[in-house]
């Protein structure tokens, strides 16, 4: 028995981690277990490929691309801010699907080099380089855009979906070309020349895909990319004829693909309708409800006093977490919050919108950062029948989750997407720095709402301010 004749097991075993390990991702509890299963798992399948006989003569490469990629990614993973971690996934997914689009490159050039060119292999590296460039050039559209270094707006001109359906077009066209070559045994056009032509364009098709897609819709264009990239891998894995790259790859893809689905639904939405709809496109403020006083309505504007009188006679009191809050890194203050409402007999539970902050999941790490228990979050459907028995919903540095135009205006952007129902509360405290829209860059009604009150200021110092004020009346 050779070292080699190992390898499939422990692909095997590694397999067997990568399934155990999103299974630990799916609750809060088993999420870090989960991680580090898949880690240990992925650790094992590195170390094995390196005894792989077609590795031999890479090995110091190797090792020098692992050593450079490694530290960008630990360096980056452990500098990254939190708020900032959607465009650092965008980033890892786009090298993720660049790097399948090189193996593609790389491994079709060799096999014609060889003379072994058949149509099984070269379908499935023409589909790994195309899936691969469009997730790589469509993750670099979208860090660019959550990054502010292009216009997080939705980009668009007459006659687009021409141009796009054009560029998606000659792609497929040029790749029969390609296959037609590999069946007949002789090319029309030099092969290489049509991989480099497909390549460009399927970036440019990655490009075209993402720039029309704007504000709100990032979440769900990120993680459909991520199964983009997923089965570009798995793709690559036929090409290379590499079992866990397989399994890897049609894993992610999966799981991006189911990712994507429940996103959508958040938001009550179908993915045609994120991919080529109107929503998150340009939104002049305004555009969700009147602006401020427009109506004769008003901003009511409280200090941290109140909002402590307020709090201390409240009975349920439910937090409503958001974007400004993982900004302001409140979530330590926000435990001391409950903690002190809690211990006068206060009930304090958190709603979490499956959107809230930048990236799935946000708050719930943000929270449990904070020790804050997991049986105190609630997912929206669990917790919007409780709004209307709430005495005070705290709303820190949330906007976009609350805005009831997504249920009552036809005419807002958001108009469809599931939100907190906030307004039913008794009392509303919305705890912000100004009256700035949110990520979808529309105005909320919910500021007018009489029941509401606006706490102006930094969400950890206003929070810290409350705290101190509450403390008084002990
Ligand atoms: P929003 O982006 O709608 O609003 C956040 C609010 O926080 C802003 O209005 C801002 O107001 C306030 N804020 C910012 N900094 C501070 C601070 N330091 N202290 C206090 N407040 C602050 O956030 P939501 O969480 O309500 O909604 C998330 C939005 O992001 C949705 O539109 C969602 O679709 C989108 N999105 C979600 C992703 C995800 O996966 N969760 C990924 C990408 C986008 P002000 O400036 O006045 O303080």
């Amino acid at each position: 028995m050779t070292v080699e004749t190992l390898i499939p097991v422990a692909y095997l075993i590694a397999a067997v981690t990568f399934i155990l390990g999103l299974k630990g991702l799916s609750s809060p509890t088993t999420a870090v277990q989960g991680n580090r299963i898949a880690a240990a798992g992925m650790l094992i399948a590195v170390i094995a490929t390196f005894f792989a006989a077609d590795v031999n003569g890479g090995v110091p490469l190797i090792l020098a691309g692992v050593a450079v990629g490694g530290v960008a990614g630990f360096a980056g993973a452990r500098m990254v801010k939190m708020t900032a971690m959607p465009q650092m996934v965008a980033l890892f997914n786009g090298a993720g699907g660049g790097a399948a689009a090189l193996v593609a490159i790389l491994e079709f050039a060799r096999q014609r080099e060889l003379g072994v060119l058949e149509f099984g292999a070269s379908l499935a590296t023409l589909l790994a380089l195309i899936i691969g460039a469009v997730s790589f050039s469509g993750s670099a559209v979208a860090f660019g855009k959550l990054q502010g270094l292009i216009t997080p707006k939705a980009f668009r001109y007459g006659g687009q979906q021409l141009v796009t359906g054009g560029i998606a077009a000659a792609t497929a066209l040029l790749s029969l070309v390609l296959l037609a070559g590999v069946i007949g045994g002789s090319f029309a056009i030099e092969p290489m020349l049509l991989i480099a032509v497909i390549t460009l364009l399927a970036l440019a098709f990655g490009v075209a895909l993402v720039m029309p897609i704007g504000g709100a819709d990032m979440p769900v264009v990120i993680s459909l990319l991520n199964a983009y990239t997923g089965l570009a891998v798995a793709m690559a894995g036929f090409t290379l004829n590499n079992q866990l790259l397989i399994v890897a790859g049609t894993l992610v893809g999966a799981s991006g693909t189911i990712l994507t689905r429940l996103m959508s639904k958040a938001m009550n939405r179908s993915l045609g309708n994120v991919l080529f709809g109107a929503f998150g496109a340009v939104t002049p403020a305004g555009a969700a409800g009147p602006a401020a006083g427009d109506d004769g309505r008003s901003i009511r504007s409280i200090g941290p006093e109140d909002a402590a009188i307020l709090l201390s006679y409240a009975q349920n009191v439910i937090v409503v977490p958001g974007y400004g809050l993982a900004v302001a890194q409140a979530q330590h203050s926000v435990r001391e919050l409950a903690d002190l409402l809690e211990s006068r007999g206060i009930s304090v539970k958190y709603a979490i919108h499956p959107v809230a902050g930048r990236m799935p999941g946000h708050m719930n790490v943000l929270l449990a950062e904070a020790n804050v228990p997991y049986d105190k979050l609630f997912d929206m459907d669990q917790i919007n029948p409780e709004f209307q028995r709430a005495d005070v919903a705290l709303v820190i540095g949330a906007n976009d989750v609350t805005n009831p135009a997504a249920r009552s205006n036809p005419g807002s952007p958001i108009y469809g997407m599931p939100i907190l129902d906030v307004d039913k509360a008794q009392n509303i405290i919305v705890i912000k720095r100004s009256m700035k829209p949110g990520f979808a860059g529309i105005d909320n009604d919910l500021y007018l709402d009489p029941k509401t009150a606006m706490l102006f200021g930094d969400a950890k110092d206003a929070v810290g301010k409350v705290v101190q004020e509450l403390k008084k009346t002990a």
